[in-house]
């Protein structure tokens, strides 16, 4: 049974109960879930947690649904201690989650396993998306997992290794014309005419709660604690809210400690509309038209940006914007430091961070934690110049002729 109460604005405060709706009709503002934390706390223990699945159903009390209906082993994925990328850019407590490690290959499998579970207990036989690729993949496995019917859009320019591993699981895939954005918009008109849980607009109250596990996991793998600096992407900047509502879950039920996390935000400079609004020390959060390279996370008018940008200021975190070329830098950095190689996504985290240590805004000794959300086998076209092997015959004498000189001790 879960703990799930209401839907309540996040803006005007106005309940509502826990329908398929995602905007509060007074305000327009996104809905919130929330949850009796009095009776969650008798049930929910780190023992009890700790002897769950090894999987993000290991928090399944703490998710706004009645039991998991669809289970592709998600989550649980692994904190991995950075050394060499910590001592390459300055860091003695560096770890990376490694979100890359879910069955779709990004963390998108999250948000879904919540969202098309909750699809299922409200009776859609038929869910969609607007997606900038990973979603799309993500709602086609589990759609295909549960037999229900799937309609994912995304923007027509998709990279290929998105297109498909999406399309593999044999959704209704719509390419469209136009940004995320425009796709965005085309979906929330569609809601009202045709009877679908649309994962991330109608269901999206659900969907949101998903991305709590992150700071779950977070948190337990490092011995039930907080980390001091958290580096996260955003595109519409709902994760990294609910990596921040995670943590704070947890040290109201008394699992953790209070936490101190300083939230950095980090996005494309092609696409960087939080970040633009936080530099400039504003409340409003003014639309761009994206131009990046790092597609996953290109939403040029995030839904959520003001509340990203709310716990960037007030946990005294940051946001942080990289140029292309240092986010092909830093995925390079990454997969030849650590062996990870994250999609364009991950190399704004790593290039963000990277800024933020040489900026002092985050220190050597601070306990940090950065969230690679999604894998470079999807996004290969960005760091295509790496392949220049060295073609030989199949011959001792081929081998030694053109690689002699790299050979030590020859
Ligand atoms: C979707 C996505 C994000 C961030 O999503 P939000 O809209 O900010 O919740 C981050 N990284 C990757 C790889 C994504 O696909
Ligand atoms: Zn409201």
């Amino acid at each position: 049974m879960s703990y799930a109460k209401s839907l309540r604005c996040s803006k005007c405060g106005r309940e509502y109960p826990l329908e398929p709706i995602n905007l509060c009709d007074f305000c327009f503002s996104p809905l919130e879930v929330t949850y009796d934390y009095r009776s969650m706390s008798e049930v929910v223990s780190r023992e009890a947690i700790s002897s769950g699945p090894v999987t993000m159903w290991r928090y399944l009390n703490l998710l706004p649904i009645n039991d998991k209906v669809v289970d592709l082993g998600t989550g649980f994925t692994p904190l991995i201690k950075a050394e060499n990328l910590g001592k390459e850019i300055g860091l003695d407590n560096l770890y990376i989650k490694n979100d890359c490690l879910n069955p779709t290959y990004s963390f998108k499998d999250r948000v879904v396993s919540v969202a098309i579970s909750k699809a299922m207990e409200f009776g859609f036989d038929t869910v969609a998306c607007a997606s900038t690729g990973n979603l799309s993949a993500s709602v086609a496995a589990h759609a295909a997992k549960t037999g229900l019917k799937a309609y994912v859009f995304v923007p027509a320019n998709l990279e290929q290794g998105k297109m498909v591993s999406t399309a593999i699981y044999n959704p209704t895939l719509i390419a469209v014309d136009g940004t995320y954005d425009d796709v965005s918009r085309l979906c929330t008109q569609m809601v009202g005419r045709f009877k679908w849980g649309f994962i991330n607009i109608n269901l999206r109250p659900y969907y949101a709660e998903g991305s709590k596990t992150l700071g779950y996991e977070v948190a337990e793998q490092l011995g039930w604690r907080a980390p001091d600096c958290a580096v996260a992407p955003a595109a519409s900047g709902l994760l990294f809210t609910r990596i921040w509502k995670g943590l704070n879950e947890l040290a109201m039920l008394g699992l953790i400690g209070p936490v101190n996390t300083h939230m950095y935000l980090t996005q494309a400079a092609g696409c960087s509309p939080i970040v633009n609004a936080f530099n400039a020390g504003s409340l409003h959060v003014h639309p761009v038209k994206p131009n990046t390279i790092a597609r996953s996370i290109a939403i040029g008018n995030p839904s959520d940006g003001q509340y990203a940008l709310r716990i960037a200021r007030e946990s005294g975190g940051g946001a942080c914007a990289a140029f292309d070329e240092e986010i092909i830098e830093a995925m390079k950095l990454l997969s030849q430091t650590e062996g990870i190689f994250a999609e364009t996504a991950g190399g704004v985290v790593i290039a963000g961070l990277k800024r933020l240590v040489d900026s002092g805004a985050i220190k050597r000794d601070e306990l940090t934690v950065a969230f690679i959300t999604g894998s470079g086998l999807k996004t290969q076209e960005a760091v295509a110049e790496v392949v220049s092997p060295i073609t030989i015959q199949p011959t001792l004498s081929s081998f030694i002729e053109n690689c002699a000189d790299s050979v030590e001790g020859y």
